[in-house]
């Protein structure tokens, strides 16, 4: 009877997407990111919000627009209040949010520094034939799904790749291009036990390389 060691990856993004501005300040075009604080103006009955951004070089201020002119009616009164108290994680989703950054800057820098959480959900980890991982990315990441594997499992990534090819690592979204994209929310990968070494088993299930 064959069995299945179900794990979780946890994989959350480090460092927030940053526009890249003209500083009226200092001049030159420079990367500016969040403060995490936002900002609301109330025009009647109408609503403005900003998440404020600073120049990493002289703290010069840019305020991005996350919504204008709306109807207080019109907005959540829990997203009102993170937003009056600048709650860290509602500010971060806002932060994260590569494209809504983009409605509003032209040129952005991501980066793929992530941490990695593993978890297992059911099954032994002493005794399975097979192991499935399920990915959770709760904010956007940039980093490819090879990169975040061959860290991960302690391989190149050339060796990924070959044990894709070879019916080893199987894939959700199936396919060879899925290796190539950023990490997603519901993506999940297969490894046969008894086709790769244990020290790889032991990656997939324990310790984290990246961040
Ligand atoms: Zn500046």
């Amino acid at each position: 009877m064959s069995s299945t060691l179900h794990v979780q990856w946890i994989v959350t993004s480090l460092i927030a997407p940053r526009p890249w501005l003209t500083c009226g300040r200092c001049g030159g075009i420079k990367p500016f990111q969040s403060s995490g604080k936002a900002r609301l103006n109330a025009n009647g009955k109408r609503l403005d919000a900003w998440l404020i951004y600073k120049c990493s070089d002289c703290e010069n201020t840019w305020n991005r627009p996350l919504f204008e002119r709306r109807n207080v009616r019109d907005i959540d009164p829990l997203l009102l209040e993170a937003l009056q108290a600048n709650d860290h994680r509602r500010i971060e989703v806002f932060a994260f949010d590569i494209d809504g950054l983009r409605r509003s800057a032209g040129r952005i820098e991501e980066f793929g520094e992530a941490r990695v959480a593993k978890q297992v959900l059911t099954g032994d980890p002493a005794s399975f034939d097979g192991i499935r991982i399920d990915l959770r990315v709760p904010l956007p990441c940039c980093l490819r799904l090879d990169r975040l594997l061959a860290a991960e499992l302690g391989v190149s990534r050339t060796k990924i790749h070959d044990l894709h090819d070879a019916g080893v690592l199987k894939l959700s979204p199936k396919g060879e291009r899925t290796l190539r994209r950023p990490v997603r929310e519901g993506m999940f990968f297969e490894l046969d036990a008894s086709s790769v070494g244990e020290q790889v088993l032991a990656q997939a299930v324990t310790g984290s390389a990246t961040g």
